[in-house]
């Protein structure tokens, strides 16, 4: 029987998830994009079928309402719901799966809008749900988090015994020309990097000040770069699922441009995520930043330069110290030449639909709530370098 997949959320990341998947339509069969605004939908599905040649169906929805998300399902009947609509929406989405007993995909856990925190644990929590429902989570499958812990566990299952310090590096390259922009969502991008940074050793997690920690990586295909240390979702966890680990830390790369942009913003207050009143109007300062700035979809186009996104894994195998790195590459032209997206969504909306395709294809299928790393990592590397993600491994 054909299969039907909805994807929620028409953003940047949404773009690429829709070309590729229905770039890859044998696996994805009719294929619906539904978000908020549906002229964004259309103007994707437009785009698809301009370049790809297929047909894709559009719908509007809340997705904070899980009444619209179920009255959607029943009409739709998807086999795998693909959430690249905002943090804020995994539980109403993933609520709305337990009751129509629909797979779910997501691409970052789940944020309270009112507290700047993100944890996997209400996420989590529905794995019984899920298991009763007899359906599939599956949490994180973007690069960082996703493909970063699908590295983590390539590298387990085929070059460690043990892996006892993993740093995942992160760096974006690109130069979109403005004097500063996000390159996705402004308000769940700077929330993220203005938080305290935090790392896993020795069984306990360390809180540092945000940007405290720097070191200098030289990033093949980009050159060395300053990279900071974050925190960063997929650590939490991989600490879980990673034997025998020590610590594993978590680093991207922000140039003196961007550092300076971001604390004048924090200094007067514009990361700010209260209300304050505005001329008798109540306005949240990061909601009004992101009003100010430029779309991140809108970035495809002028953004040029490199991605490159990998771990350093250091370990032991049959008793003797050894270290990796896996890394893969991406260029913003290439990028949006085939899909009209920058490398930062693309280097997400690849993973989510190779997620989906092995969870529709069977291949990664189970219920309950996983991570990433909790799977063969290997039809995954596999269908990454078919798709458009080719990764290299140098041993030391
Ligand atoms: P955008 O802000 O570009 O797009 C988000 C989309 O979701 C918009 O189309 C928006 O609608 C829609 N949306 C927001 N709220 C709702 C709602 N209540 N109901 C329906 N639709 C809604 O974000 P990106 O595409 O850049 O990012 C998408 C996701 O990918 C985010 O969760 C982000 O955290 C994640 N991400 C993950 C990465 C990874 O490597 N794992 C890396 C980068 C991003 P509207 O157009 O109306 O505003």
């Amino acid at each position: 029987m054909t299969k039907k997949t909805l994807i929620i959320g028409a953003g940047g990341v949404g773009n690429v998830v829709a070309f590729k998947c229905a770039m890859n339509n044998k696996s994805f069969g009719d294929i619906t994009l539904a978000s908020r605004t549906i002229s964004k939908c259309d103007t994707i599905a437009k785009n698809i079928k301009d370049r790809v040649g297929v047909d894709i169906k559009t719908a509007s929805v809340d997705a904070d309402s899980v009444d619209e998300l179920v009255t959607l399902f029943n009409e739709i009947k998807p086999d795998i719901v693909i959430n690249v609509a905002l943090p804020y929406q995994d539980l109403s989405i993933m609520d709305a799966c337990v009751e129509c007993g629909v797979d779910y995909l997501d691409t970052a856990n789940y944020e309270h809008p009112d507290t700047a925190k993100f944890e996997y644990k209400e996420q989590w929590a529905r794995d019984e749900a899920f298991k009763e429902a007899n359906i599939m989570g599956l949490l994180g499958s973007g690069f960082d988090p996703g493909v970063t812990n699908v590295f983590c566990a390539y590298a387990q299952k085929h070059y460690f015994d043990e892996i006892h310090y993993i740093d995942i590096l992160d760096c974006n390259d690109g130069d979109h020309g403005y004097p500063f922009a996000t390159n996705f969502n402004p308000e769940i991008n700077l929330r993220e990097v203005s938080a305290n940074g935090r790392y896993w050793e020795d069984e306990k997690w360390i809180e540092t000040k945000p940007m405290e920690i720097k070191q200098v990586w030289d990033y093949p295909e980009v050159g060395k770069r300053d990279s900071y240390l974050l925190y960063h979702e997929e650590m939490e966890s991989l600490v879980k699922h990673i034997k025998g680990l020590k610590r594993i830390r978590f680093f991207m790369t922000f140039g003196e441009s961007y550092l300076t942009h971001m604390r004048c913003l924090e200094n007067v207050g514009m990361l700010g995520i209260e209300e304050v009143e505005h001329n008798g109007c109540k306005i949240v300062p990061i909601q009004f930043l992101k009003t100010l700035l430029p779309d991140p979809a809108s970035l495809g186009e002028r953004t040029k330069g490199k991605t490159n996104i990998g771990i350093y894994a250091k370990g032991i195998k049959d008793g003797k110290e050894k270290s990796i790195y896996i890394y893969q590459v991406s260029d913003h032209e290439k990028c949006y030449k085939e899909v009209m997206s920058q490398a930062v969504s693309y280097t997400t909306g690849v993973p989510a639909m190779i997620g989906a395709k092995l969870m529709l294809e069977n291949i990664w299928h189970k219920s309950g709530v996983w991570n990433m790393e909790q799977f063969d990592p290997d039809p995954f590397m596999e269908e990454l370098n078919k798709q458009g993600l080719p990764w290299q491994v140098i041993e030391y």
